[in-house]
């Protein structure tokens, strides 16, 4: 049982219950998990490993709730820059089509590396897409070698062009390989226990790409085996428009209609959602990613965050895929979300109020939507802060760089606050997967080579 000390670092930011912030703070950790937590000077004197963070500060590992992984290999594209989502889906999904296993594979340790560097240490991924031969395992083996956690989401897509849904009938898949590939994949890798490195979901694409009946008998399949659900919900109001056509509903009332409320349910964006579906939420226990660059970059609208948390629904943030964000940054996500949570208070007159009831959000409540908050939302009460018990998942930034020079009264806040940065330490379960600001867990700079070969090939076609 290999042991882990990490001491002096400037302040340990625990994310516990008191949220409590310890100045000289370290950790003893053994066989992954946390043994101990408290000022240094208590702390064990020696380990198998020890960390010196003096000047550092440490966070609990981030938790990014949304993404598509293999999204890293089109970014930026110059058709899909400057169009609304489903034009940007129209767009993309003639170029997806052509992803292979080896695209899923390299992208997935793409995004999962940008994603490390950035302090993030679990993962949900949403792959939809399952082109030539490519399947969740490709993605599955990919992530085993960067150490990242993940909750690699079993996607699917079966609404055609020609059934009146929005993708082409090229990329969808029938319902009953869909179901079969999906109980295959939980029981072949879905582990529930506390430290699991790998977790299926089940993932239904979007009301716009699915049909009800799979929406329903997705549920049934996932509530049969104890593992969570995951679509995107309430993104745009051309997804509300298609919901109240197609069936009569708004986006959540819909949701309803197919049995997917409940606590073991997340969606991503619900930006469109009004009170009462807020409440909805809340009583049901719902989840929702919060993914506030791809909300900008797609024009798609402000999701009610601070309705969400006042009602008690659970929040967490999401970088979403790389082709609407461009970049898996996850300390990035939670200033967005910071910035964005003030700029929607700022349309509703917060400038003219003297109400001091009125507050805006803080760079400690973005640092808790990214790790608490994205613990809850997948269901995950191992991950999320530095606890006795818990996953031994952190990240460290020196303090001594110029993004933060004038900014270290306050390092907590300067982490939200100043530009974001790269994490100097990444840790996962007591493992090294950046260290001294290098990822040792694969080759970098042969990823990267890899990775431009694939995004040419798939966009030259
Ligand atoms: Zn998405």
């Amino acid at each position: 049982m290999p042991t882990l000390l990490i001491k002096n670092a400037t302040v340990l930011v625990t994310m516990d219950n008191r949220q409590r912030e310890i100045p000289a703070g370290g950790l003893f950790v053994r066989d992954g998990f946390i043994e101990q937590v408290g000022p240094t000077d208590e702390l064990p004197s020696t380990a198998d490993e020890v960390l010196d963070l003096t000047g550092h500060l440490l966070l609990p590992g981030l938790v990014n709730t949304h993404h598509h992984f293999y999204q890293t290999l089109t970014r930026a594209v110059p058709a899909a820059q400057d169009v609304n989502l489903f034009n940007w889906l129209k767009t993309l999904y003639p170029i997806w089509a052509r992803l292979t296993p080896e695209d899923i594979f390299i992208s997935t340790q793409t995004a999962l590396v940008e994603l490390a560097l950035s302090g993030c240490t679990t993962a949900s991924d949403h792959l939809y897409l399952f082109p030539n031969g490519s399947r969740l395992d490709d993605e599955i083996e990919a992530a085993k070698e960067i150490g990242l956690r993940v909750q690699a989401s079993r996607g699917s897509m079966s609404l055609g062009e020609s059934k009146g849904g929005l993708p082409p009938d090229s990329v969808v898949d029938s319902e009953e390989n869909i179901l079969r590939d999906s109980q295959r994949l939980i029981e072949t890798y879905h582990d529930p226990q506390p430290g699991a490195f790998v977790q299926i979901v089940l993932a239904p694409c979007s009301p716009f790409s699915v049909t009800g009946e799979l929406m329903k008998q997705s549920a049934a399949l996932a509530r049969q085996y104890g593992v969570h659900l995951h679509t995107h919900l309430a993104e745009t109001e051309d997804e509300e428009q298609f919901c109240l056509q197609k069936f009569g509903y708004r986006p959540v009332g819909y949701m309803q209609s197919v049995d997917w409320v409940g606590e073991d349910v997340w969606f991503a964006h619900a930006v469109y959602v009004n009170n009462d579906e807020v409440k909805t939420f809340a009583r049901h226990s719902c989840g929702v990613a919060h993914c506030p660059s791809s909300n900008m970059r797609l024009a798609s609208g402000i999701a009610p965050i601070k309705e969400y948390l006042a009602a008690g629904v659970k929040v967490g943030l999401g970088v979403d895929g790389s082709a609407s964000n461009d970049g898996s940054h996850m300390l990035a996500e939670a200033r967005q979300a910071m910035l964005l949570a003030r700029l929607k208070e700022g349309t509703i007159g917060f400038s003219l109020s003297n109400d001091p009831t009125r507050k805006l959000m803080t760079a400690r409540d973005a640092l808790r939507l990214a790790t608490r908050g994205g613990a809850a939302v997948l269901g995950r009460s191992d991950i999320g802060s530095l606890e006795v018990g818990k996953c031994a998942d952190f990240f460290a930034i020196n303090l001594n760089r110029i993004d933060y020079a004038g900014a270290l009264h306050d390092p907590v806040a300067a982490a939200v606050f100043c530009q974001p940065v790269k994490a100097d330490y990444t840790i996962v379960g007591g493992k090294f997967v950046v260290r001294e600001g290098r990822l040792v867990t694969a080759d970098e700079q042969k990823l990267v080579e890899k990775h431009n070969k694939s995004a040419k090939r798939l966009l030259e076609g």
